[in-house]
């Protein structure tokens, strides 16, 4: 037992304490809202054959996306799930991560639920914790119906070679020049990133590329773990023109192009061996950590933030990701796939009246008006709400527990 009063310490993109009350209260809220989707969808639960419910590997399930696909599978399906990711649990008075509060509070609602729940903290890059994974899900689940792959990190290495991976965040060709908001002044300032070395392409590449998904693809098929029909549902981002110089077309957007053909390659694998299927999902884009760092993107996600809300198409990761089992991958469901076998979640942020309105508004925002022009506000406080702050009903002057079970 550890109690503390925990206070938001920021700076920039990073925050260095996390409230476990704040945490768990995100989660029950997205937890709610994927309750509220399953009974308005009434008998989905289970499998589509009837054969128990539905068992679920979450890579990368501790924040943002993957927690989302995770409470989802939950709350909406009755999922057994097993979730990888890498955080810090509390020592003495010092917080753990937002993640490992999370996790916490997502295991204790399994756990009174009667469902599966089933973790593994480390680095999901290594042969060793994917071999942990490996021998949780065959004495957990037996055997896995989906897999979602939701990682998001700056360095990887390669458990074969030892070479260590480092991305970065740059144009390739041309200097970018933009528009970003400094998060630590507030203020909108002009952003220049030189073009990206032909290590950093490979850097980048190396870490959000597919090497490791495909190792992951290997480890469960050599374990017999994926089950017939089996799907595996990495995610990806390309965003609109505005973005792409530092994103689509950018570093990270070669990583995603990669991706993108290991999931084709390890679709043909999935439909031979399991009668499964491997597809990419492209989601919107959303406040989290990973999205944080990225210039240019807080201040698009600002924006954006404004018009959907106001066109009445705002979604948060919980959102998204009831969509992608109601409409996609969730039992008895057929995936509407793009030309290139892609899911498209992206599809209300890319519509055609949203992005006109982000173009005109755009070249006009400045250091006097952002805070009018977009919800800047409103990403700050989501910013700040990935860590537990700034969340309604919590008592942030008294201490709370800092440990927690997960
Ligand atoms: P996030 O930072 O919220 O989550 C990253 C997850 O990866 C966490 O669970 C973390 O613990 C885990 N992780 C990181 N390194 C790890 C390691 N070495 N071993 C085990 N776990 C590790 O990120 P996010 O924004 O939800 O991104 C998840 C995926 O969604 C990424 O592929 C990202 O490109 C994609 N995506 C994000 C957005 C967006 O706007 N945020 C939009 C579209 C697609």
């Amino acid at each position: 037992m550890a109690t503390a009063v925990v206070e938001p310490r920021i700076r920039g993109f990073i925050c260095t304490t996390a409230h476990p009350a704040g945490c768990a209260s995100n989660v029950n809220a997205q937890i709610q809202v994927a309750q509220s989707a399953r009974s308005v969808q009434a008998g989905q639960v289970g499998q589509k054959n009837g054969a128990g419910p539905l068992r679920v590997l979450v890579i990368g399930a501790s924040t943002g996306y993957g927690l989302a696909a995770r409470i989802a599978a939950g709350a909406m399906y009755e999922a057994g799930t097993v979730g990888v990711f890498f955080e810090r649990e509390s020592s003495g008075t010092r917080c753990g991560t937002p993640g490992f509060y999370n996790t916490a509070a997502y295991h204790r609602y399994a756990t009174e639920s009667g469902l599966v729940s089933a973790n593994v903290n480390g680095d999901a890059y290594s042969h060793e914790i994917k071999q942990k994974t490996v021998e949780l899900v065959a004495s957990r689940l037996g055997q896995v119906d989906l897999v979602v792959y939701s990682l998001a990190s700056p360095k990887r290495t390669d458990p074969d070679t030892g070479e260590t991976y480092q991305s970065v965040l740059s144009p390739i060709g041309e200097t970018y020049v933009g528009k970003t908001v400094d998060l630590n002044r507030e203020v909108i300032n002009e952003v220049t990133v030189e073009p990206a070395t032909e290590e950093g392409i490979r850097g980048t590449v190396g870490v959000m590329g597919g090497d490791d998904l495909n190792l992951w693809c290997e480890a469960l098929l050599d374990a017999g773990l994926l089950a017939d029909g089996a799907r595996i549902v990495p995610f990806s981002y390309i965003g609109p023109a505005l973005t792409w110089p530092i994103y689509r077309s950018g570093t990270i957007g070669r990583a995603k192009e990669h991706l993108e053909q290991t999931t084709k390659a390890i679709d043909g694998r999935l439909r031979s061996s399991v009668g499964g299927r491997a597809m990419v999902s492209v989601n919107k884009a959303v406040i989290t950590q990973a999205s944080a760092a990225i210039p240019v993107v807080p201040l698009y996600i600002s924006l954006l933030y404004r018009i959907m809300r106001e066109r009445g198409l705002h979604e948060d990761p919980i959102h998204q990701m009831v969509r992608l089992f109601n409409d996609h991958i969730g039992p008895g469901r057929t995936p509407a796939l793009d030309g290139e076998d892609r899911i498209r979640l992206d599809d209300l942020e890319l519509v055609g009246p949203v992005q006109r309105e982000i173009d005109s508004v755009w070249p006009t925002i400045t250091t006097d008006n952002f805070r009018v022009l977009t919800d800047y506000d409103a990403y700050k406080r989501g910013f700040r709400q990935l860590f537990g702050f700034e969340v309604d009903g919590v008592a942030y002057d008294e201490p709370v527990e800092l440990e927690a079970e997960i």
